[in-house]
C-alpha cells in the first residue's frame, strides 16, 4: 500500500464563531492510499483545542506506511499499530478512514453495508453561531428556509437567553444548544427554566471539561434536558467516566481517531444508558461522509461541516429532508470533484 497526505483549506460561506473565537477558513488534512488499482481517502480536521496541528498530522500520515502492511481487510490490526505509535489523532483518524473508502472500494460495498448498518440517518442539526441577536434571528430564518430540521445554537456568548428567544420567534425547530465550556453553574442554572421553556432538546459541553462536579450539579436540577459531553469525552476510556456526571457523548471522528473506535464508544455508551449524539468539525464532505457511515446508530445527529462552507472539494453527498444521504458507491461513496 502506498500512504501519501494532502491539505485543503476551506471557505467557510460565514464567518463562524463559537465561545473560544472566530474563524474564516479551516485546513483539513488528506490521507491517500493506493492499492490494487484503487484510491482509498480520509480527512483528519485538526482542532487546536486539543492540541492537534496540520503539520503534526501530515507527519502522522507521511509515517504511517510501515504500519499499514499488506492486508487493508485487517483493519483492527492496523488501527491498533498506528494507535501503538502515539501522536496525532485526526493523523490516524484520516488513515483509519482511507482504510475503510479502500476496502469499499476493494470489495465494491459502501462502508456502512460492510458496517452492516442502514444508510438512513436521523436529521441533521444546523450550526447557528454566536452573532447578533438579529444575525441569529437572521441565521435562523434562513436555515429553516432551507429545509434544516433541528438548529444547534452556539452559546456562551453575549446574549444567550436573547438569541434564542429571537430564533423562537422566527421558527419552531427543536434546539440544540452548545456552550462550548462558555458557563459557569450559576449562568447554567438561571437558563434553564428558560431552557425548558424553549424545548431545547440538549446541552452540550456548558462548562469546561474539567469540572465535573458543576455537570453534577445542574444534572441534580432534572430539568429532563440531557446534558451532553463534547470537550470532555475523546475515546473509549472516557466514556465510562462520562456516565458518572452526564447523560450523552458527543463524538467526532476528530476525537475517536476514526470509524471503529467511534462504534465501540457507541455500544459502551448504550451499555451505560447514555445517549449519542454524533458531531463534526468544519470539514468536506469526505470527512462528514466517514461519520455519516455509522450515523444510524446515533440520537442526534450534527453533521453540518459541509455544509457550512463554499468550496466543498469532494462530491457524493446530499442532503434531502433535513439528513445528509449517504451514496450508494463504494466505500465512503464521495470523491474529488474534477
Ligand atoms: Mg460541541
Amino acid at each position: 500500500m502506498e500512504i501519501s497526505s494532502g491539505v485543503r483549506v476551506l471557505t467557510l460561506t460565514e464567518t463562524f464563531t463559537i465561545a473560544r473565537g472566530s474563524t474564516d477558513t479551516e485546513e483539513v488534512v488528506w490521507a491517500e492510499i493506493a492499492h490494487g488499482g484503487h484510491v482509498g481517502r480520509g480527512e483528519g480536521a485538526p482542532d487546536d483545542r486539543y492540541g492537534e496541528s496540520v503539520e503534526a498530522a501530515r507527519e502522522f500520515i507521511e509515517r504511517a506506511g510501515d504500519a499499514l502492511g499488506d492486508d487493508p481487510f485487517a483493519l483492527e490490526a492496523i488501527e491498533h499499530r498506528l494507535r501503538s505509535r502515539g501522536g496525532s489523532v485526526v493523523g490516524c483518524c484520516a488513515v483509519e478512514c482511507a482504510l475503510h473508502d479502500l476496502v469499499g472500494k476493494l470489495v465494491g460495498q459502501p462502508t456502512w453495508r460492510l458496517l452492516g448498518l442502514a444508510d438512513r440517518t436521523p436529521p441533521t442539526s444546523y450550526t447557528i453561531g454566536i452573532d447578533s441577536i438579529e444575525g441569529t434571528a437572521d441565521r435562523a430564518r434562513r436555515a429553516a428556509e432551507a429545509g434544516y430540521r433541528r438548529l444547534k445554537v452556539k452559546l456562551g456568548g453575549a446574549a444567550d437567553l436573547e438569541r434564542l428567544e429571537a430564533i423562537r420567534a422566527v421558527c419552531d425547530l427543536p434546539l440544540r444548544v452548545d456552550a462550548n465550556e462558555g458557563w459557569t453553574v450559576a449562568e447554567a442554572r438561571d437558563l434553564l427554566p428558560a431552557l425548558v421553556g424553549l424545548n431545547v432538546e440538549l446541552i452540550e459541553q456548558p462548562f469546561p471539561a474539567a469540572e465535573r462536579d458543576a455537570f453534577r450539579e445542574l444534572r441534580a436540577v432534572a430539568s429532563g434536558i440531557p446534558l451532553v459531553v463534547d470537550e470532555g469525552c475523546h475515546t473509549l476510556r472516557d466514556v465510562a467516566d462520562v456516565a458518572g456526571y452526564a447523560d450523552g457523548v458527543n463524538l467526532k471522528l476528530a476525537k475517536t481517531g476514526g470509524i471503529r473506535e467511534a462504534v465501540r464508544m457507541i455500544h459502551a455508551s448504550r451499555a451505560l444508558g447514555l445517549v449519542v449524539m454524533l458531531g463534526c468539525m468544519i470539514e468536506s464532505s469526505l470527512g462528514i461522509s466517514a461519520a455519516g457511515q455509522f450515523a444510524s446508530l446515533c440520537d442526534f445527529v450534527d453533521l453540518d461541516g459541509h455544509l457550512l462552507i463554499s468550496d466543498d472539494p469532494c462530491e457524493g453527498l446530499t442532503l434531502e429532508d433535513g439528513r445528509i444521504v449517504l451514496s450508494q458507491r463504494p466505500g465512503l461513496g464521495v470523491e474529488p470533484r474534477a
